[in-house]
């Protein structure tokens, strides 16, 4: 598997440096940030609150905002994470929005039923099982920039249909009611930061070569400065007729067709060399969209209920299988500390390895759902795992029937999957809950914006596996759902929530949201501590990715159990940031807090309704 944390960031400014089509934003580049650098929040609000009445957690500050003041004036959590979702799609708007898709996790507590919602994509029903194949060259196009900014990368948006059905399962609102505060948000801009700026830096070339993308995001040529108000009037209109008409003015009439027009033939500007091959999305593939209710994955972990996102995500299966085996095993810090993150990292590769083998859409393939979340399962995983030495990755995948450890081969793919996306968590003050994480795949999407739209779509068809190959449970089909990481996770004990996590950054979110409730639950940390722990992420590959901080504090406590040279000579590589983590954890009395990151991704917020003094 190659790292998609390392690979795309630095490499993507290179390609800009070599390849962009103004002057101004070259220049542009030589005053940002270096990659990964963080932005203070253009306020005061921090990243973590504590208090009752209800919290939310987010990487935004806007969004956090909105979604506290609608639990604040009697909205549920339901009502909150759409008003939430909608206005990360205006602040956010290279990770997620309408443009794209989802999973939206939630707990009703009068019910005490935990619900999902599955939003994710489908491919159009005339893609080809060779749409990711360049003619030219019989190969599959280069993955970044060429595949990613495309019209076949374009999936058709679930993004609209899950707020809808969100609401009318969960909320007490009407989807007006929940779009009125981002359509403001659109309307009157809100201000630039450094993560921003230097996202759209990042993106400059891609962003270049659709003239309707640039004159969104590169006015005058250059990405918004910081300190700058960035308004998107546009947005605001394409979201008010979506409030006003429900989510046939998305799905059905002249939006399906603008939206199936740009992706059969994108709009390029002729000097950009980016081949753009086209899709062939259709407005009845938008009309035809439908979200699925499905039931949640579900295990227990010490006295824990973990309730996860079923596949098409891998996010919950392989979150509960890591758990699973890890619950096998006394963990915790001190002493405990270094074998306790050593088998984190084996845990996690042999998730990984299961994922790559059994889990596709289950309305196209068998996917063995039940097996992978059974304590046998991972017990028989459990069993390939030496508790004092690192194994030669990457593993095989486990063996679905028979007794001991029976494993089987499998050729590992490359991961393709971006570091984009963003999450949200809402607790309301009657122990509601929503886990949701939504994107439009890569840090920009497709880099096509629908003209006079203001939104940018999706490229979530890049997570099918490149090139078609039969035994491959996530290759291309019609209709199909492309394999996710989401993990938007809800966690129960005796009955009531007691945290909610999720997180961004692709094949990285599995492993964010499984090392964020290792921290807790196991190795004593408080949940803000948790978050702002320095990550690692073992995903069946040779070398671990992790970032410096993790290098330097644990490789040391690592190297004996030959985590820091493993047997295939493979070692720690630095990854600048892993994941972007919005979390809420209910303590005794119902007390809140509401943990977003402090550092990555220039920061999250975290909001209470009533703060504690
Ligand atoms: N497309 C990815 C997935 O569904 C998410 C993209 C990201 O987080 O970067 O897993």
């Amino acid at each position: 598997m190659t790292d998609s944390v390392d690979r795309h960031r630095p490499s993507n400014r290179r390609r800009l440096l070599a390849g962009a089509s103004s002057v101004a934003v070259a220049a542009a580049l030589l005053t940002a940030a270096p990659p990964g650098a963080t932005a203070a929040s253009s306020t005061s609000s921090g990243p973590t609150a504590r208090g009752t009445g209800g919290a939310v957690s987010s990487v935004d500050v806007n969004a956090s905002k909105i979604g506290r003041d609608v639990l604040a004036r009697g909205g549920n959590a339901a009502d909150a994470a759409v008003a939430m979702a909608s206005a990360l799609g205006v602040a956010e708007p290279y990770s997620a929005g309408i443009g794209g898709g989802g999973y939206f996790v939630y707990y009703d507590a009068k019910r005490k039923k935990v619900s999902t919602i599955d939003g994710r994509e489908t491919a159009p029903a005339g893609i080809s099982r060779n749409a990711f194949i360049d003619p030219a060259t019989g190969k599959p196009y280069p993955f970044t920039p060429q595949l990613v900014s495309s019209g076949a990368a374009v999936g058709v948006p679930g993004t609209v249909a899950t707020w809808d059905a969100a609401l009318k399962r969960f909320g007490t609102r009407s989807l007006k009611q929940s779009l009125a505060p981002s359509i403001r948000l659109a309307r009157k801009g809100f201000v630039v930061d450094k993560t921003f700026r230097n996202q759209t830096l990042d993106n400059a070339e891609r962003f270049a070569a659709f003239p309707d993308t640039a004159k969104l995001f590169l006015p005058g040529g250059d990405a918004p400065k910081v300190g700058k108000r960035f308004r998107n009037p546009e947005l605001a209109r394409t979201l008010t007729s979506i409030a006003n008409r429900g989510p046939n003015a998305f799905y059905r009439g002249v939006l399906a067709k603008d939206i199936a027009k740009v992706v059969q033939s994108p709009r390029k500007d002729p000097a950009s060399t980016l081949p753009a091959p086209a899709g062939t999305l259709t407005a009845k593939d938008m009309a035809r969209y439908r979200v699925r209710n499905q039931k949640p994955t579900h295990i227990d972990y010490r006295g824990h209920e973990v309730y996860g996102m079923a596949p098409s995500s891998s996010g919950g299966t392989s979150v509960a299988e890591a758990l699973n085996i890890l619950e096998t095993y006394r963990l915790g810090s001190g002493k405990r500390l270094g074998r306790s993150l050593h088998l984190y990292l084996e845990a996690s590769a042999r998730a990984f390895a299961d994922r790559g083998k059994y889990v596709g859409d289950p309305k196209f393939v068998k996917v063995p759902t039940k097996t992978l979340l059974s304590q046998r399962f991972a017990n028989s995983r459990r069993c390939t795992v030496d508790d004092s030495k690192a194994s030669t990755r990457p593993v095989p995948a486990g063996a679905l029937r028979g007794r001991g450890c029976g494993t089987v081969a499998q050729q590992e793919k490359p991961d393709t999957e971006n570091v984009s996306t963003t999450h949200l968590s809402v607790v309301d003050k009657w122990g509601n809950a929503a886990a949701y994480t939504l994107t439009i795949e890569q840090t920009g999407g497709s880099a096509m914006t629908v003209p006079r739209r203001g939104f940018l779509l999706n490229n979530e068809l890049t997570d099918f596996t490149a090139a078609y190959d039969p035994a491959d449970p996530n290759r291309i089909a019609p209709g199909k759902r492309p394999r996710s990481s989401m993990a938007p996770t809800i966690v129960l004990k005796n009955g009531k929530v007691k945290y909610v996590v999720g997180s961004p950054g692709g094949a990285t979110i599995i492993t964010t949201v499984l090392q964020i409730l290792v921290n807790r639950i196991d190795l004593g940390m408080s949940l803000p501590q948790a978050v702002a722990a320095p990550r690692a992420s073992q995903r069946n590959a040779a070398a671990t990715p992790a970032e410096p901080a993790f290098i330097r504090k644990y490789e040391g406590l690592l190297a004996p159990y030959g985590q820091a040279l493993t047997p295939s000579g493979d070692q720690f590589t630095s990854a600048a940031e892993i994941g972007a983590a919005a979390t809420i954890e209910v303590g005794r009395g119902g007390q809140l807090i509401a943990a977003a990151e402090p550092k990555r991704r220039g920061g999250g917020t975290g909001m209470v309704v009533r703060p504690r003094r």
